[in-house]
């Protein structure tokens, strides 16, 4: 589980650490780096909103996971900057299953090409991938997102590429966790059920 720490206070973070949070989870390059300064080697951290380009450089050394690689530009970046770091970058790759406009991530389609041209970067490592589902209750239509995230992990798997692993299926949040996790999640990344409601 990924704790989500986006605006709650390092004191929060603390506690919940103490309670056996070992990973947490910032959308945010800013925010992720202050915290990382405050709060340390004590956890592992995640980005898991959208990463601009020119912000790669603040978190590449810093990070366990990047959550939300969606362009090629952004692959660049993250190969050139984890060359320069001598180390290798990890990664999911996100999808929009749902195809909304205000989310991140590629459509379904797109997601086998745009692996197999991440595979010429050597740096970068891609380990699974992550999807934001749509806000609602509607369960029929959270579980056929989910669903079809996992049969996209397994149609990747099929292909056999080399160096790509699909350890991490990166799906569920506070509202909709328990469903990911019974249709194959293995990590879910939940804050306001943790923290309360963000102001
Ligand atoms: C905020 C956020 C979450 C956690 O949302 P909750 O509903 O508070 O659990 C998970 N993933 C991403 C990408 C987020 O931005």
């Amino acid at each position: 589980m990924v704790a989500v720490t986006k605006t709650v206070d390092v004191d929060t973070i603390n506690e919940a650490i103490d309670f056996g949070i070992t990973d947490i989870g910032e959308n945010r390059v800013q925010e992720l780096t202050k915290k990382i300064d405050l709060i340390g080697d004590r956890v592992n951290y995640h980005l898991i909103g959208h990463l601009q380009t020119n912000k790669v450089k603040y978190i590449i050394d810093k990070v366990k996971l990047i959550h939300s690689l969606d362009r090629i530009s952004l692959a660049k970046e993250l190969d050139k900057r984890a060359k320069q770091n001598d180390l290798i970058i990890n990664t999911l790759v996100q999808v929009n299953v749902a195809e909304e406009d205000t989310k991140f991530g590629l459509e379904v389609s797109q997601v086998l090409p745009f692996i197999e041209q991440v595979l010429a970067y050597d740096n970068i490592r891609i380990r699974g991938l992550m999807t934001m589902a749509p806000y609602t209750d509607d369960e029929v239509l959270l579980r056929k997102v989910f669903r079809t995230m996992y049969e996209l992990k397994e149609k990747i798997l099929s292909q056999d590429y080399e160096n790509l692993s699909m350890d991490y299926l990166s799906m569920g949040m506070t509202n909709d966790y328990k469903i990911a996790l019974e249709e194959g999640s293995n990590m879910i990344r939940v804050g306001s059920g943790i923290f309360g409601e963000r102001n």
